[in-house]
C-alpha cells in the first residue's frame, strides 16, 4: 500500500476538492506511485477545467519518467483559432502558422521557458492548438514537491475562464494578432465574434462557431426583436464579415 502524504489525506477529505482529483490522487497519491502505475501499463492522466482546462499525465519520454501537462486555451480564444484554421484552404500550412502565432496571443511579460506550442489531434474538424509543458518526474516523490518546484503559474492564469483583464487575447484582439501573422481570422465588425464561412454546417454563411441555428449577430436591428415573446420569430442577423478577403467557397 502506498504511503498517503498528510497533504493528499487532507486533500482527499476536503468537501471541496473536485472528484477528477479526488479519483487521481487516490490513485497515485505520490509521484512514485504514479509513476510505477505507468511502469505498469496504466495510463496516468487528470482532466480538469475549474479555471483552465488542463490535463496531467505521467508518461515515459524515451524511458525516464515525465510530468506532462497540457493547457488549452479558453473557449473564446480558440474561436479565434479554429475560425481562422477552418477560413484557411490547407490545413498543414494553416497548423504552421497558428502554432507560430500562438505566444503572441498572450500577454507579452508571459514566460514560455520551459513551454511548447504544439498541436494534438481534436475530435472534430479541427485540431487542438495548446500549450505544453514536461517536467522530468525522476527526483521527484510527492505532488508537492511537484507543484512547489514547478508551479503553472502565469500561463494558468492566463488561459482562465474568468476575465481578469490579463488573459489571452480573443475576439476581435485575436483577429487581429492572426491576421498579422498571415492567416484568414476574420471578426465581426459590428459584434467582434471571429466568424468562419467554412463551418462544415454552414459553407457559405459566415457564423460563429455557437450558432447551430445560424448567425445570429447581437449588432443586428431585428425587425422582430420588440415583439412579445409569443410572436418571437428569432431570424437572428447576418454578421458583418470585416475585412474579409477570403474568396468563395470551394
Ligand atoms: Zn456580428
Amino acid at each position: 500500500m502506498t504511503e498517503v502524504p498528510p497533504d493528499v489525506a487532507e486533500y482527499l477529505t476536503s468537501p471541496d476538492t473536485l472528484p477528477e482529483w479526488v479519483r487521481f490522487y487516490r490513485a497515485y497519491p505520490t509521484v512514485t506511485a504514479a509513476v510505477q502505475a505507468v511502469g505498469d501499463g496504466e495510463s496516468v492522466a487528470v482532466f480538469t477545467s475549474e479555471h483552465t482546462a488542463y490535463v496531467q499525465r505521467v508518461i515515459f519520454v524515451e524511458g525516464k519518467p515525465v510530468i506532462a501537462v497540457v493547457l488549452y486555451p479558453n473557449s473564446q480564444a480558440r474561436e479565434a483559432l479554429v475560425t481562422a484554421y477552418l477560413n484557411h484552404g490547407d490545413p498543414e500550412t494553416a497548423t504552421a502558422a497558428i502554432l507560430q502565432a500562438l505566444p503572441y496571443l498572450l500577454p507579452e511579460d508571459i514566460d514560455l521557458t520551459g513551454i511548447d506550442c504544439v498541436v494534438e489531434p481534436g475530435k472534430g474538424a479541427c485540431p487542438r492548438f495548446v500549450f505544453r509543458r514536461r517536467v522530468s518526474a525522476a527526483a521527484l516523490h510527492t505532488w508537492r514537491d511537484y507543484d512547489e518546484l514547478h508551479p503553472l503559474g502565469e500561463l494558468y492564469q492566463v488561459l482562465s475562464w474568468h476575465c481578469t483583464g490579463h488573459n489571452i487575447a480573443e475576439g476581435s484582439e485575436a483577429v487581429a494578432i492572426l491576421r498579422a501573422h498571415g492567416l484568414p481570422a476574420v471578426g465581426c465588425a459590428a459584434c467582434g465574434e471571429s466568424l468562419t464561412k467554412r463551418h462544415p454546417a454552414r459553407p457559405g454563411t459566415w457564423v460563429c462557431l455557437a450558432e447551430e441555428y445560424g448567425p445570429h449577430c447581437e449588432a443586428f436591428d431585428d425587425p422582430f426583436r420588440e415583439l412579445h415573446e409569443l410572436d418571437d420569430a428569432g431570424i437572428g442577423g447576418p454578421h458583418d464579415p470585416a475585412g474579409s478577403d477570403l474568396g468563395p467557397v470551394a
